[in-house]
């Protein structure tokens, strides 16, 4: 699970995509939410709460963390 993310993201989720890549970006949020596998290009929309339980790892917080000390 994750708890915050930004347009531009790039989050991995607890399960894989069926083209078996595990990277997505987020492109909208919002209400719901709209992630782009970056191996496929393949659009997935989900709602809100339920794209922060099935997400798994924001990587693009961890980068900005990182940045920031
Ligand atoms: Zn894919």
């Amino acid at each position: 699970m994750i708890t915050r993310f930004e347009l531009g993201d790039h989050v991995t989720m607890r399960k894989p995509h069926a083209c078996g890549a595990n990277e997505w970006v987020v492109v909208r949020t919002g209400a719901d939410v709209k992630i782009r596998c970056v191996s496929c290009n393949r659009v997935v929309m989900l709602d809100r709460g339920d794209f922060l339980k099935r997400a798994k790892k924001n990587l693009s917080e961890g980068m900005r963390e990182l940045e920031e000390t």
